[in-house]
C-alpha cells in the first residue's frame, strides 16, 4: 500500500516519511483513530516505505520486490496479531493461521475495516480478544534472526483488545526489540491501553476523514453519481468503512417507492398504513433508516424548488418530478419547512440510537398531520 492511495492524511504521512530519511523512526510505532479512519491503511504504507528499495521523497515505488511483497502481506518480514474469539491459552496454529489468512482477505478488499465488521466474520456476539499465547508467538518471531537486510515488522491490530496478561509479557520486547525490529501498533482506543505500553510507543493521532475525502473515495471505488456520494459522506461521519458499507447497502433501497407510499398513507391518514410502515422500516435496519431520511430531505427540497419556479436545480429524475408536482399542490412554505425538520430531528434521533420505532412512528403520525393541516 502507498502513502498516495489513502486520502488526506498528509501531517502523518510527511512526519513517518521524515522521520524513516533521517533514520529516528523509533522501533515501537502506535497509529490510532476513530473506527474507520486510516490508521491501519497508514501502517501499512509505512512498512512498504520503510523497506522500499527505490523510495523517493513522497512514497514508496511501489515495483521493487520489497514493495511487491510487503503489499501481499509477505509472511517472510511480518508478524500479524489480531483479536479473535477467546479459545483459551493454548496457542492452535492452524486456526491461527487460517483466521489470519481471511483477515488479511479482508483488509487487502478494505483497508478500513473496524473490528466490528472483523468481528461478524468470526462469531458475532462473542468477545475478541488478543490473549497471552499470541504475545508468546510475537516474542517467538521476535527471536528469530533475520536472513536478510529488510525490516521486521510486527503488527498488532486492534491492541485495545490485548488483555493485561498479553500485554504485559511484551513490555521487555516493546522497549529492546532485536536491531531492525519494528512494531505497529493499530487502535481505535488509546485509552484502553496500559500507560506501561502507551509510554513505549511513539504515537501518532489519525483524525477521521473529511466528508470530501470520504466523497472522493466513494466516487473513484463505485459507480455512483456526484450527489448520491456526497448524501453517504454526510452521514458516514469520517468513517471509511461505513461509507463503503453503505454504499454497497443503498442498492438494495427502493426509497422513491418507500417514499411514495410513505406519504399516500400520510396523506389519507391511515394510521394503520402508517404503523406498519413504521414498523417495516424500522426492521430494514440503520442504512436503510438514515437513506430514507436523506432521500425524503432530497424530495421535500424538490417540492420546494417546484413551489419557486426553480425545478432545474432539484437533480432528481423526471418521474420524482412529476411525483412532487404534484405533492407540490398540496403542501404550502410553513408545511415543507415543518416536514424538513421532522426528518432532520428523526435522522438525529438514528445517529443517537434513541429508541427507533418509536421516533419512526412519531415523525410518521406527525407529517401526517403537517400534510392534513389537522
Ligand atoms: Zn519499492
Amino acid at each position: 500500500m502507498t502513502f498516495s492511495s489513502i486520502r488526506g492524511n498528509l501531517l502523518v504521512k510527511n512526519i513517518i516519511i521524515s522521520m524513516v530519511q533521517n533514520n529516528r523512526l523509533a522501533h515501537a510505532q502506535m497509529f490510532y483513530g476513530p473506527e474507520g479512519s486510516a490508521a491501519t491503511a497508514l501502517a501499512l504504507a509505512s512498512m512498504q516505505y520503510i523497506n522500499c528499495q527505490n523510495k523517493h521523497n513522497l512514497d514508496s515505488c511501489n515495483k521493487c520486490a520489497s514493495c511487491i511483497k510487503t503489499s501481499n502481506f509477505g509472511i517472510l518480514n511480518t508478524f500479524f496479531c489480531i483479536p479473535l474469539i477467546n479459545k483459551g491459552s493454548k496457542f492452535n496454529s492452524a486456526w491461527f493461521t487460517s483466521s489470519i489468512m481471511e483477515w488479511k482477505k479482508l483488509i487487502k478488499q478494505n483497508p478500513y475495516v473496524t473490528a466490528e465488521e472483523w468481528s461478524k466474520k468470526q462469531d458475532p456476539g462473542k468477545q475478541l480478544n488478543i490473549g497471552i499465547s499470541q504475545s508468546r508467538e510475537i516474542i517467538k518471531y521476535v527471536s528469530l534472526s533475520s536472513h536478510n537486510t529488510e525490516y521486521k515488522f510486527i503488527v498488532i491490530w486492534m491492541s485495545e483488545f490485548m488483555n493485561n496478561n498479553a500485554a504485559n509479557a511484551l513490555l521487555k520486547i516493546i522497549e529492546e526489540p532485536p536491531r531492525k525490529t519494528i512494531f505497529f501498533f493499530i487502535s481505535n482506543n488509546l485509552d484502553k491501553h496500559p500507560p506501561t505500553i502507551i509510554s513505549r510507543l511513539q504515537c501518532h493521532h489519525i483524525k477521521p476523514f473529511t466528508a470530501l475525502e470520504l466523497e472522493q473515495e466513494i466516487i473513484s471505488r463505485f459507480s455512483v453519481s456526484a450527489e448520491e456520494a456526497k448524501s453517504i459522506s454526510i452521514l458516514c461521519a469520517g468513517n471509511m468503512c461505513e461509507a463503503f458499507r453503505m454504499q454497497n447497502s443503498k442498492q438494495c433501497f427502493d426509497n422513491f417507492e418507500n417514499f411514495k407510499v410513505f406519504a399516500r398513507s400520510a396523506y389519507t391518514q391511515r394510521f394503520s398504513d402508517i404503523l406498519n410502515q413504521a414498523e417495516t422500516f424500522y426492521s430494514l435496519g440503520r442504512d436503510f433508516q438514515k437513506f430514507f431520511c436523506v432521500y425524503s430531505i432530497k424530495i421535500l427540497r424538490a417540492i420546494l424548488l417546484i413551489k419557486c419556479n426553480k425545478v432545474q436545480l432539484a437533480n432528481v429524475t423526471p418521474e420524482e418530478i412529476n411525483f412532487a408536482d404534484n405533492v407540490s399542490k398540496t403542501l404550502d412554505f410553513l408545511k415543507i419547512k415543518n416536514m424538513f425538520l421532522q426528518f432532520e430531528e428523526l435522522l438525529y434521533e438514528i445517529e443517537r440510537n434513541a429508541n427507533i420505532k418509536i421516533a419512526f412512528l412519531n415523525t410518521f403520525v406527525n407529517i401526517s398531520h403537517i400534510f392534513r393541516g389537522n
